[in-house]
């Protein structure tokens, strides 16, 4: 089953940057800065403080990735709070919370948020008319599988044996 969500004009976007890809993080927030500064920005903890540094726009920051901050998001992202996820991750080197990581995306997968993890796909995103307007989202309906699962559950152990 599917539900659809709306999305609001206003997004609530997510941006993280791992250390050797925060300067192209950086470099995409200045040159978009007009545009984000139209929505509502998270980060985790230390690519939240640089944008706020760099750019002056304003940010919600969470934990730094490896303390938290990529689970933080994630949870956002469950809870339906965030819309876009901008995550340009380090391909080159193995991270200690790489698992966090790839929570992370699994996470943004389930919920079929737009996820952009590179900067050419960056730049599809945010000039996509999709961006700045309403937009509905469809999402598995896993409330309703999961209801159907618990039934199924409680009428075969209900049952004689
Ligand atoms: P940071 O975390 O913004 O605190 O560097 C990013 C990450 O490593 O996931």
């Amino acid at each position: 089953m599917e539900k659809k969500i709306r999305m609001n004009k206003r997004k609530r976007i997510a941006l993280i940057a791992h250390d050797r890809r925060k300067k192209d993080l950086i470099e995409w927030v200045q040159f978009n800065k007009g545009t984000l500064s139209e929505h509502e920005l998270y980060a985790t903890g230390t690519t939240g403080s640089l944008i706020e540094q760099k750019t002056g726009l304003k940010v919600t920051k969470f934990k730094s990735g490896p303390l938290g901050g990529d689970q933080e998001i994630g949870a956002k992202i469950s809870e339906g709070e965030i819309d876009v996820l901008i995550f340009f991750w380090d391909p080159l080197e193995p991270l200690a919370h790489d698992v966090d990581i790839k929570a992370l995306l699994r996470i943004a997968t389930v919920y079929n948020i737009p996820v952009a993890i590179t900067r050419s796909t960056a730049d599809f995103v945010i000039s996509s008319p999709l961006f700045k307007s309403e937009y509905e989202q469809i999402q598995t309906d896993y409330e309703s599988e999961l209801k159907d699962r618990i039934m199924k559950i409680v009428q075969q152990n209900s049952e004689p044996n």
